[in-house]
C-alpha cells in the first residue's frame, strides 16, 4: 500500500512517514500543494493525508484537483484544526473520505487510514472462493446458490477471510477487528468463532475450507484442508 503525506510542518510529517513506514505502509511525503499534484501525476496511490493548511495553496484545492486511479479520485484523509468546522465541512463536501483533528494520535490516523483502504478497495465487488459465494452489499454468503444462515459476527469472519485468501488472518487481527474496544476478548473466544463458521460452511456444501495456522491465525483455502485446534 502506498501512501502520499502532504504536510508542511517538517516535525509532523517526519512523525508520521516514521510511523506509517513502520506499520508497514510505502510512504511519500511532500510540503507543498504543488508538490502533492506533480506526486500523483507520476505515481499511483492507493491513498493521501492531506494538511488543509499549505504554505502554497489551500489543500482544499489539492483534494478538488487530486488524481484519479481506475476513475475513483484517491481515497483522501484531511488534517484539519479543531476549530476550523467550516473548512471540514468544505473538505468533506468535496470528496474527502475522512478527516482527522490536530493535534491526533498517529495510531488513531493509522486506523482510519486502514479504514478508508478498506472501503475503497472494491468494497461491492462479490467475494468468492470455489461454491462459495459473498455478495458484500446484502451481507448474504451462498454455497451453490443456497443461502448460509450466518450471524452477524460470522459474516464478518468470512468476509475478512475472503478478501484476505489465500493468505493468512492473523488471530490478533481478528480480534482487533471483529469486536469493538468496549467487548472484553478472548482468543479463545475467536477459536470457537471459527469453529462455528467452519462448521457451518462444511454443513453448507462448501468446498471451501479454514485452515489453523498454529500460533498465527487462519486461511480460507478452495479445497478443504483443515486442521482444528484440539478443543
Ligand atoms: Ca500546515
Amino acid at each position: 500500500m502506498k501512501l502520499l503525506v502532504v504536510e508542511d510542518h517538517p516535525n509532523l510529517r517526519s512523525l508520521l512517514v516514521d510511523h506509517l513506514r513502520h506499520r508497514g505502509f510505502a510512504v511519500d511525503a511532500v510540503d507543498t500543494g504543488q508538490r502533492a499534484l506533480a506526486a500523483q501525476c507520476v505515481t499511483r496511490y492507493d491513498a493521501m493525508i492531506l494538511d488543509l493548511g499549505l504554505p502554497d495553496m489551500d489543500g482544499q484545492r489539492v483534494l478538488e484537483q487530486r488524481g484519479a486511479d481506475r476513475d475513483r479520485p484517491i481515497p483522501c484523509i484531511i488534517l484539519t484544526a479543531r476549530d476550523a468546522v467550516e473548512s471540514r465541512i468544505a473538505s468533506l463536501d468535496a470528496g474527502a473520505d475522512d478527516y482527522v483533528l490536530k493535534p491526533f494520535d498517529v495510531r488513531e490516523l493509522e486506523a482510519r487510514i486502514r479504514a478508508v483502504l478498506r472501503r475503497a478497495s472494491n468494497s461491492s465487488v462479490t467475494l468468492s472462493c470455489g461454491n462459495l459465494v459473498f455478495e458484500p452489499r446484502a451481507r448474504q454468503a451462498s454455497v451453490d446458490g443456497k443461502a448460509l444462515d450466518l450471524s452477524r459476527r460470522e459474516t464478518m469472519l468470512l468476509e475478512e477471510m475472503l478478501r484476505t485468501s489465500p493468505r493468512i488472518v492473523v488471530k490478533e487481527y481478528l480480534e482487533e477487528h471483529l469486536y469493538a474496544d468496549s467487548e472484553s476478548v478472548t482468543l479463545n473466544a475467536i477459536e470457537a468463532l471459527v469453529s462455528r463458521l467452519r462448521r457451518k460452511l462444511a454443513n453448507g456444501g462448501a468446498r471451501a475450507g479454514i485452515q489453523t495456522v498454529r500460533g498465527i491465525g487462519y486461511r480460507l483455502l478452495p479445497g478443504r484442508d483443515e486442521t482444528d485446534d484440539p478443543a
